[in-house]
């Protein structure tokens, strides 16, 4: 068993899903929330789940160009399909694909996630098959025996196929005889979630008598031994196995791609620090002064001075070390100085605020 360098576990190859998918070079295209299936454990929020809407990383999509800009904005290297069960979208999938195919440069690996329910069938794959997607991880249905036919048909099928199992305390038994079957039927991987509490899965898992685990935000109790277990015995199969802890969602998918999208969209003026936020300096005008007063103002005492006009926020904004060393003099001519710090998300959200 080795560690990966953002300390998740794995034994084999790591799945390049997975791969790319940590480094956050992974555009999350969530297809819908509609799903066939009511497994208790659902971590699906309340605004996502039953319902067909479609998100882009965090952006709610209203057409393709949403999606497209997203994946520019974090230079995507691949794609990870997911809801809900993308299966009941499929059309919508490969439109998608199609689509990003023709405006990303680079060769894009593709994973999508898939319930075994009967329309994942041979037409539903064959279409995946023909729009690219690479590799597809099963998410069986642990409260039966899972036959895992969709598994089969995708392995003749010729696609890279493997398993995605959350670590449910208790359910030891149960995934270990699905591994096995999966071992049997073709698939190469299997990628074991850390069970999380949500806002929407809480009770039915307080219900069942799952806790939080002390110390985390959303992980289970007991679910991180499950998964050990669990990996122990896919590699005693001779499978390659990834264990993704809940803490590698925020420490390293959500932080790396909002890194790469920070990059993308930083104004000159703007510094992307490690966070990773925009950091910049913001001058708003003395009171009853307008906008072209301040920057008039602003130019004659810095005439070198790159100042990005904020109508829609009624500021002037600059580098905030640059701004700094400006301060005495502008603070003296009445402007009122600050250092924010943006989340590099579409709404741009203020998360940081310095007074100068
Ligand atoms: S298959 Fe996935 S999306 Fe559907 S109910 Fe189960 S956990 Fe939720």
């Amino acid at each position: 068993m080795k560690t990966t360098k953002y300390l998740s576990y794995v034994v084999g190859e790591l799945p390049e899903g997975c791969r790319l998918c940590m480094k956050g070079m992974k555009l999350v295209y969530f297809a819908t929330g509609l799903c066939g299936r009511s497994c208790f454990y659902c971590p699906l929020s309340k605004e996502r789940k039953g319902k067909d809407v479609v998100y882009a990383d965090e952006v709610p999509v209203k057409d393709l160009e949403d999606v497209l800009a997203e994946a520019k904005a974090i230079d995507a290297r691949g794609v990870g399909v997911t809801g809900g069960d993308p299966m009941l979208r499929v059309g919508r999938v490969v439109e998608v694909l199609k689509a990003l195919r023709e405006v990303l440069p680079r060769k894009l690996h593709v994973h999508l996630y898939a319930t075994t329910q009967p329309h994942v069938n041979e037409p539903s794959l064959g279409k995946l098959l023909d729009a690219g997607v690479d590799e597809l991880r099963f998410h069986p249905n642990l409260e039966v025996v899972d036959e895992l036919l969709p598994l089969k048909l995708a392995v003749d099928m010729g696609f890279e196929a493997g398993l995605e199992v959350p670590a449910i305390p208790g359910f030891e038994d149960k995934i270990c005889k699905t591994i096995e079957r999966a071992e049997k039927l073709g698939a190469s991987f299997v990628v074991i979630n850390e069970l999380e509490m949500t806002e929407s899965n809480a009770l039915a898992l307080q219900i069942r008598g799952f806790k939080l685990k002390a110390g985390t935000v959303s992980a289970v109790q007991g679910s991180w031994e499950t998964a050990m277990t669990l990996l122990r015995f896919v590699e005693e199969l001779g499978l390659s196995g990834h264990f993704c802890p809940a803490y590698i969602k925020d420490s390293a998918q959500f932080r790396n791609r909002l890194r790469r999208k920070a990059r993308s969209i930083a104004m000159p003026h703007e510094v992307v620090t490690r966070d990773p936020l925009l950091v910049k300096g913001i001058i708003e005008p003395p009171q009853g002064s307008s906008l072209e007063e301040a920057l008039r103002r602003v130019k004659s005492i810095a005439p070198e001075l790159y100042i990005y006009v904020n109508t829609s926020k009624n500021r002037l904004e600059c580098n905030y070390k640059e701004l700094k060393k400006l301060s005495e003099k502008l603070k003296g001519a009445g402007f009122r100085l600050s250092i924010v710090g943006e989340l590099p998300t579409s709404f741009r959200e203020q998360v940081m605020l310095k007074p100068l």
